[in-house]
């Protein structure tokens, strides 16, 4: 909200869609345009493809706090880590698409207390 309220959000938009024209956001660097439907190693367009969210207490006590820690499992994880416990969510892509202003939505759901 505050980076809202500053006129600053719309700068960050602008800035993260670029990156995105040029995918450079995880070490892979696959260079692909998501913004024109080009797909990297991550297999992710625009749109975020979630699996589940909701407020997780299966974390240590600092990061769960009272009303849990406020998780989103997002699917096509880049690392690819063999030995990955989610692998049907993070190499299966098992989820549903969603918009961006659906995972806002999501997001602000979670009881975040500073
Ligand atoms: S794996 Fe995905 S996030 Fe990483 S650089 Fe490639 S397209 Fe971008």
């Amino acid at each position: 909200m505050r980076l809202y309220e500053s006129g600053m959000l719309k700068d960050r938009i602008r800035e993260a869609v670029s990156i995105l024209k040029r995918c450079e956001l995880c070490p892979r660097r696959c260079g692909v345009d998501r913004t024109s439907g080009e797909m990297g190693f991550c297999k992710s367009g625009m749109n975020p493809i979630v699996s589940s969210y909701n407020p997780h207490f299966g974390e240590e006590r600092p990061l769960v706090g009272y009303g849990g820690s406020g998780t989103i499992f997002f699917t096509n994880c880049s690392m690819a880590c063999v030995f990955c416990q989610n692998y049907p969510i993070s190499q299966l892509g098992e989820g549903n698409p969603y918009t961006i202003d659906q995972l806002a939505e999501m997001i602000s759901h979670f009881d975040i207390q500073e």
